[in-house]
């Protein structure tokens, strides 16, 4: 989001604040000089600069942007109480995240009071959120961060509890949700180049509204209007304005994005697109030549899902077209870093497994269980990522409905890394077992004896730990 302060309204062609307060001889030209300097030395916004040296006050600064910004100043502190449902016409984390706070309704008219007015692109977002025309009032920035405090923590506090839980991984930078240095490379360039369609495919909770979000708060600097539509909103950026869709259905997810096309922002997310119609809104948006994040359920891989796009997405040429980069993701467990332990394997085996590496035998890892990991052996989840970046033979092939094979060939050249590339230095590393290396890559474990009596082994540890008998271990053997 932009920063929020005094002198945002200079980009909307309006009179610099320095300027507007000689004018009203308010200021002397050799004060606005001193501050001016200051400025350039400081992050700080120039009306703040010019309160802090004394040369004027924040109630004359605020009353002057008001009038050009044709929203009256108002004094938060001294306004009446504000009623709940009207509070509530905002939700908090726009609220806090923008330094706004809803004062009045007037009619189909929400009064709200505003650090920033000049913002156009917000009170966008507002109307769009609360279905009413968005009038503004300009106020302290001071004033609206403590009454944002006293009007919201009072239902907040439940809210808030929840924030404390334990760190989840909508919390982490892109960098480390596990894409190869390579891959993050190739990823970091498409988001700066932030236009076109950025799709992330993979199973349901494979994780990847956590990669869209990561990518988002990547893209997070001043001036970027980024917004997010989302079926359910799982965690609050604070960068981003999100929506929340109220329906499930395409139109409710198409309409949403048509709304949002209206005031252009630089980046929009979509969570899970699905119909037509949410497609040819995509479309839309990637057409003007903005970024579009969006994230699609599904059980495809990349080449089944570029084979059969034109199939299920009918018509959807305008997103071909702007396609710049295809991911799929997987979440594998990752094995528990407190008491993972090496053993060996065959070189044999290990290259029958598809694994590239040289020598007699090699070092795998396992989690042995430990009280971290719940005796589990696994702490967590890394994802695993295939990057397609999409060239004009990819995309030619998409709009002649080619077959799989002439797609094969063709992503082979193009792919930052395969499946089969990212888990197996994973497995190398110790970072993920050879269980789910073969379950994710197709293979079944029963066709490698030596890793099957591995798994025995392991099996008859664990039960016999359990119960300090040997019994459990031979029901097992039974039953298996
Ligand atoms: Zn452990």
């Amino acid at each position: 989001m932009r920063p929020l302060g005094w002198d945002n309204h200079v980009r909307y062609g309006q009179k610099k604040l320095g300027e507007m307060l000689l004018d009203a001889s308010l200021i002397d030209e050799g004060q606005l000089k001193t501050a001016l300097s200051k400025q350039q030395r400081s992050s700080k916004k120039l009306g703040e600069i010019l309160v802090n040296l004394g040369y004027t006050n924040e109630e004359l600064v605020l009353n002057l942007l008001g009038k050009q910004l044709n929203s009256p100043y108002i004094r938060i502190d001294k306004t009446e109480q504000i009623d709940n449902t009207i509070i509530h016409r905002i939700p908090e984390n726009l609220a806090e995240r923008n330094l706004i706070l809803p004062v009045k309704l007037e009619d189909d008219t929400l009064w709200v009071a505003m650090s920033d007015p000049a913002n156009q692109f917000l009170k966008k977002v507002l109307a769009l959120l609360t279905g009413y025309h968005i009038k503004s009032y300009i106020a302290s920035p001071k004033e609206l961060k403590q009454a944002i405090a006293r009007y919201y923590s009072r239902e907040g506090r439940f809210e808030k509890a929840a924030d404390n839980a334990p760190l989840h991984s909508y919390f982490l930078p892109l960098k480390q949700l596990g894409l190869t240095p390579r891959q993050l490379q190739v990823f970091d360039k498409y988001l700066e180049i932030q236009k076109g369609c950025l799709l992330i495919i993979g199973l349901e909770n494979s994780g990847k509204k956590t990669t869209a979000y990561a990518s988002l708060r990547q893209l997070n600097f001043p001036d970027n209007d980024i917004v997010s539509i989302e079926r359910k909103m799982d965690y609050k950026l604070e960068c981003v304005n999100q929506l929340e869709i109220s329906g499930t259905s395409d139109q409710d997810m198409s309409r949403m994005i048509d709304n949002v096309n209206q005031f252009n922002p630089n980046v929009l997310a979509v969570e899970n697109i699905q119909g037509v119609e949410s497609w040819n809104g995509i479309g839309r948006m990637a057409e003007k030549g903005n970024l579009v994040i969006g994230t699609i359920n599904t059980d495809q891989d990349i080449v089944d899902f570029l084979a059969d796009f034109l199939n299920k997405r009918t018509n959807h040429y305008s997103v071909i077209e702007n396609l710049t980069l295809l991911a799929q993701q997987k979440l594998v467990r990752a094995v528990c870093p407190y008491c993972r332990s090496p053993y060996k394997i065959t070189g044999k085996t290990a290259r029958k497994m598809g694994l590239s590496v040289k020598g007699a035998t090699i070092n795998i890892y396992k989690g042995k269980g430990c009280s971290v990991c719940n005796y589990t052996g696994y702490y967590g989840q890394t994802a695993c990522y295939e990057l397609l970046p999409v060239n004009n033979t990819i995309k030619d092939l998409m709009m002649q409905n080619a077959s799989k094979a002439k797609f094969k060939k063709a992503i082979q050249k193009e792919m930052a890394c395969s499946f089969n590339d990212i888990l197996q230095e994973k497995l190398l590393k110790g970072q993920i077992s050879t269980e789910d290396f073969l379950q994710v890559m197709g293979q079944d474990i029963n066709q490698f004896k030596e890793l099957k009596a591995v798994q025995i082994m392991d099996t008859f540890w664990t039960l016999f730990e359990k119960s300090g008998s040997i019994n459990a271990y031979l029901e097992y053997r039974k039953k298996n």
